[in-house]
């Protein structure tokens, strides 16, 4: 099986072709090794960062911006997002802070100070 992909590790966009063939992945148009490395991941076991919002609490009307610490596999983001929704937390909250401990594998950080 052939797949066409846009590798998204630099700004240089390169377009990759990967082949895979028995569980191996051969690699075409990557400028370097990093490019090679994402398309196999992409192929066998793919993985997002998760960004989204969960409330705060104490403050009306107020979210703050999480995303999960490491790539979770992209089958997992439905259920990464629907974790966080559930989530509620108090201010203040910095940059960093560990909102929940595991979610689908990765520590949910804030990505915003809420004062
Ligand atoms: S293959 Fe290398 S140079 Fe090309 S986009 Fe990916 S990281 Fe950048």
């Amino acid at each position: 099986m052939k797949r066409q992909l846009t590798c998204i590790i630099c700004p240089r966009g390169c377009a990759l072709e990967a082949t895979v063939q028995d569980g191996q992945v051969t690699v075409t148009g990557n400028a370097c090794q990093r490019g090679a490395e994402y398309a196999v991941s992409e192929c066998l076991h793919p993985v997002r960062t998760v960004t989204t919002i969960v409330k705060v609490a104490n403050r009306e009307n107020t979210m703050v911006s999480v995303k999960t610490e490491t790539p979770v596999p992209k089958e997992s983001m439905a259920e990464v997002v629907a974790a966080l929704r559930k989530l509620s937390v108090a201010a203040p909250v910095a940059v960093g802070d560990v909102i929940a401990e595991n979610v689908c594998g990765s520590r949910i950080v804030a990505t915003k100070d809420i004062t």
